[in-house]
């Protein structure tokens, strides 16, 4: 491990409150997490009536249903066709109860597992909600999925009901059904009729079903959703989350994403990842405010028609979608009025410094970059709006949360290490209430993620003097030269700030003299020729900012680095490719490279 300084590439971002155009919720970090209390956060929640326990579509939707909030907008959902379709929220509570009852109908109850396949449409939202009331299992799987990926899911997931389109069904599930015993039922949304026995009509159910439901005793500990893992390191893990996570997903609506009544607000996760269920769906629920919904893809004008069209308030994104408006470079400011934002924030892989200064200059804003992961169901490190950004760190713990730069010493303990910006592994305190409650059918990974009372994050950061964390890298792609410890992430920032770079990929290359040698692959901005002069200049470029230790050897330029479906770059296919080697389980791999 070496020792750095605080080498930041841009300067803080201050906030003052004279700038506040709301104050934020959180604007005494140390005193709040000095006094927070999990308990206490119950106290801003409803929980079921008569002592029955806590379930998150009750918070989410049933208790702003009843009263005069039930009429506000729950969710704008924007079609790829251009139509608009609201939904109040007490619409959405007897739509989720239709659904509650159609699976109650079907015979499916507490834990079984409600798979939805579909891109961004209403009856995805409907299902998790419904599934969520009935304590079933919501599980989302990625609509642009293949055949195999789809199988393995439902297989692993031992679905019992899968909600889907017909064309979905027919190219991706109709040729395995026969290896999926447990999979009773599949309900196409898009026939109005039931086709034969196993595969019928959403909307005929739900037409059939009672628009009333009354939630069932649900403990905290009863499980709600199983969510996949990007496959960035390797196989999808199946992680397994509790109805209590819906403290951990109210308190970061309030503290992270800073939601204040009459907010909109805009997740442009898919529900098929973790954030577009936990933020997509359920966070802005809990907080009575809009949510925005585009059933579209990433498409920078459109994007930008939706901030202004629909004046959103608060936009939570992620660094692939950042980087692509950035590599398109318009002045968004100058043409689309994005008056009504307030907060930017982004998740899922490190936002470089670029980025977060980008923010500003393009829409008036800097980027707030948060961590977390499957794993953790829920916001865990954050630039929260009161505080200070460093451009390139992911901020600072969760109130609530405890987390720590750890060496492994041996293999069954950690120590913490408490000199500042050293680089150790991400660990948190186990405790907070949306944490993984396991990893489906592999009880042995799960344990091991936990050593000395510590969760192992496989990440690898630094803390500075002031408590910020700065991501380093996943362990696994972690670079050892000439006895240096290289985080891809620093190599790959600096890259980006040479104006002719879009996009950075680094890893380690096996080399009998210095261990491994930094190699980066280069996606330039559109229009620039990939010469042998520039490949110098980049080189050149990155020593003088990282030293020859650190910076690249070898740079590759390709026209697009390889990503999965999460938008995450797969530097783990970089290095296969690079050597020859298996290219591993390539499941989530977006095609369209
Ligand atoms: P798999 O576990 O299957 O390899 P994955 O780790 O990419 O996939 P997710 O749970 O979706 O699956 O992603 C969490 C990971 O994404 C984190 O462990 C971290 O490596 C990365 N990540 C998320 N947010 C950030 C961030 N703000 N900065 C840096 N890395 C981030
Ligand atoms: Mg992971």
């Amino acid at each position: 491990m070496n020792t750095e300084g605080d080498a930041m590439l841009r300067e803080p971002i201050k906030k003052s409150s004279e700038s506040w155009v709301v104050q934020p919720n959180l604007t005494d970090y140390e005193t709040t997490c000095n006094s927070f209390v999990w308990d206490e956060v119950l106290r801003e929640l409803d929980q079921l009536p008569d002592g029955k326990g806590l379930n998150i579509a009750h918070e989410a939707v049933d208790r702003h249903a009843q009263g005069a909030a039930g009429e506000r907008v729950a969710f704008r959902w924007l079609g790829s066709d251009g139509a608009v379709r609201k939904y109040s929220y007490s619409e959405l509570k007897r739509q989720s109860s239709r659904f509650a009852n159609v699976l109650k109908s079907l015979e499916l109850g507490k834990g079984d597992t409600t798979c939805v396949l579909a891109g961004r449409i209403p009856e995805l939202y409907i299902a998790a909600l419904g599934a969520f009331k009935n304590r079933s299992i919501f599980c989302p799987l990625f609509s642009a999925f293949g055949p195999e990926p789809v199988f393995q899911r439902l297989s692993r997931g031992d679905a019992r009901i899968l909600v889907t389109t017909e064309r979905q069904y027919r190219q991706k599930v109709a040729q395995f059904r026969e290896g999926l015993p447990n999979l009773r039922h599949v309900l196409l949304v898009d026939v109005k009729e039931h086709l034969q026995d196993g595969l019928l009509s959403f909307s005929r159910m739900m037409s059939e079903a009672s628009d009333e439901f009354s939630i069932p005793p649900t403990s905290p500990e009863d499980m709600a959703a199983l969510h996949f893992t990007s496959g960035t390191t390797g196989m999808p893990k199946g992680a397994v989350h509790v109805h209590d996570a819906v403290l951990t997903h109210y308190i970061t609506g309030k503290y992270v994403l800073d939601f204040h009544p009459g907010d909109v607000f805009w997740c442009t996760a898919d529900p098929g990842w973790v954030t577009g269920t936990s933020y997509g769906i359920i966070a802005p629920l809990l907080h009575g405010i809009t949510n925005i919904i585009d059933e579209a893809d990433f498409d920078a004008e459109r994007w930008y028609r939706i901030l202004a069209s629909q004046k959103v308030n608060v936009w939570y994104t992620a660094p692939t979608a950042i980087r692509r408006l950035m590599r398109i470079g318009i002045e968004p400011r100058l043409r689309y009025d994005l008056s009504n934002l307030r907060l930017i924030h982004s998740v899922g892989e490190p936002l470089n410094p670029e980025a977060v200064v980008w923010g500003e200059k393009a829409l008036g804003l800097p980027i707030h970059d948060n961590w977390w992961q499957t794993e953790t169901g829920g916001i865990m490190i954050s630039n929260f709006p009161s505080m200070e950004i460093r451009p390139g760190s992911m901020g600072r713990p969760l109130p609530g949360v405890e987390a720590a730069v750890v060496r492994r010493v041996g293999k069954e303990r950690v120590e913490i290490i408490e000199e500042p910006n050293v680089q150790g592994e991400l660990a948190l305190k186990p405790g907070w209430p949306s944490m993984f409650r396991g990893y489906l059918h592999d009880e042995e990974r799960y344990r091991k993620s936990f050593v000395s009372g510590w969760y192992l994050t496989g990440d690898l950061a630094r803390r500075d003097k002031d408590g910020y964390f700065w991501f380093v890298g996943r362990a696994d792609d972690i670079i050892k030269t000439a006895g240096h410890m290289v985080g891809p992430f620093e190599v790959e920032s600096t890259l980006l700030e040479h104006p002719a770079v879009a996009e950075a990929g680094v890893i380690g290359k096996p080399d009998p003299l210095i261990g491994e040698l930094v190699k980066a692959f280069v996606a330039l901005k559109p229009g620039i020729q990939a010469t042998e002069d520039l490949r110098l200049e980049l080189i050149g470029f990155a020593r003088k900012r990282l030293g020859s230790a650190v910076a690249p050897k070898e740079i590759e330029f390709q026209s697009n680095l390889p990503k999965n479906k999460a938008g995450k770059i797969m530097r783990r296919l970089l290095k296969a490719r690079e050597l020859g080697l298996p290219e591993g389980d390539l499941s989530t791999l977006e095609m369209d490279e």
